[in-house]
């Protein structure tokens, strides 16, 4: 068996190769470089993929939150929950956008944010929660969303690696108020750079989006406010353009893979599997088990030519970023479990037989 790899982006190209390479020179013989008709289409196709009513392509997945706190306005310094397990990006748009990060602790099982805690963290400056449907498993959005009802606060959600996921068949990223989306090229929709979008289904707030995203303008030299610059740019939009009519298929391939694990990794007692909720359509981007042997176990299947990741391993309250907020202690789930998360390699660039073989090495490791 050659190298089980964790990404692998070249094998995905080569899949698609020649509608690639023809979309990124049409770009360059209009260039269209910033902006035209790449753009506009990609906008369209994937807020009708989302079932959204606006899309407006941003610079990185980044931009795209801090962008739609920015959008919602509120005053400076507001509390924003965040949860405790994610990339620090969910958590930085929030300082960026001028306002004051809560961590909530997670669902011990689910690995999405925890709604009892939620509601211990909202307070009276509490103005919105960021949803992570972190590692493609959409959040408990009913809840979530009945607490904002009831307190008066907004909802973004960060659907950067929940491309394609649905609760009761509803796709993510319009079930809030806002959602933000990468396509950083290792997610599930991935560009050949940095490039993300902002879906909602409220007018006014796009076009207010719109223009923070685009120096403040309504035309070309007509600035109503100041804005930044942060654009999905045309080759991007080319290249994303050719991947989404191909995501369905791959999430499929992504569903395959977590069911065998799922299947045949079950008998094993050391091994906390990922749940995954009724009428929830999962989209994968990472398969997470739980184990006490992660270290011993990353380093055998590393032997094995298994490549793993760690998401993440180190809580966000524990960063360094985070240690002058003085808040240790106060989400003691995500903290404490961070140890013991490991990725298996899960992706449409992964042969079944190869999944098996990780699933065979892995057994081998706890002596079955
Ligand atoms: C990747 C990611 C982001 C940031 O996206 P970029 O395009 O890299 O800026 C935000 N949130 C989560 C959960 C992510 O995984």
């Amino acid at each position: 068996m050659k190298k089980v790899k964790f990404l692998d982006l070249h094998s995905q190209y080569l899949t698609i190769q020649k509608d690639i390479d023809a979309a990124i020179k049409s770009v360059i013989t209009n260039s269209s470089y910033i902006g035209g008709s790449n753009v506009a289409d990609f906008e369209t196709n994937f807020s009708r993929y989302q079932s959204a009513d606006h899309c407006i392509g941003v610079g990185n997945g980044t931009d795209a939150l801090e962008i739609a706190i920015e959008a919602l306005g509120f005053e400076s310094g507001s509390e924003i929950i965040v949860p405790a397990n994610s990339f620090i990006a969910s958590s930085e748009a929030v300082t960026r956008a001028g306002h004051r990060v809560v961590f909530a602790d997670i669902d011990p099982v689910r690995y999405t944010i925890s709604i009892d805690d939620v509601r211990k963290k909202i307070s009276s400056r509490t103005r919105a929660i960021v949803a992570v449907h972190l590692y493609g498993h959409p959040c408990d959005m009913e809840g979530l969303l009945a607490l904002a009802k009831s307190n008066n606060i907004k909802i973004i959600e960060d659907c950067a690696q929940a491309h394609g996921a649905e609760i009761k068949g509803k796709r993510v990223g319009a079930l809030g108020d806002v959602g933000a989306f990468s396509f950083y090229p290792g997610k599930n929709l991935g560009a050949y750079g940095d490039a993300g979008a902002v879906l909602t289904n409220d007018k006014n707030l796009a076009v207010k989006i719109r223009m923070i995203a685009n120096h403040g303008r309504i035309d070309k030299y007509n600035h109503l406010i100041e804005g930044r610059n942060s654009r999905l740019d045309g080759i991007q939009a080319a290249i994303l353009n050719v991947k989404l009519p191909h995501l369905d298929k791959w999430l499929d391939h992504r569903k395959k893979i977590a069911e065998i694990y799922l299947s045949g990794l079950s008998g094993l007692n050391s091994i906390t599997l990922p749940i995954i909720d009724d009428g929830v359509r999962h989209a994968f981007h990472l398969f997470v088990i739980r184990t006490l042997d992660r270290d011993k176990l990353v380093k055998f299947l590393n032997e094995k030519k298994i490549e793993t990741g760690i998401h993440y391993p180190i809580s966000l309250p524990k960063l360094t970023a985070y240690q002058h907020l003085c808040i240790s202690g106060t989400t003691p789930i995500a903290d404490s479990q961070d140890g013991s998360l490991l990725s298996l390699p899960i992706g449409e660039h992964l042969k079944l037989e190869e999944v098996y073989y990780v699933v065979d090495m892995i057994k081998n490791f706890y002596g079955h």
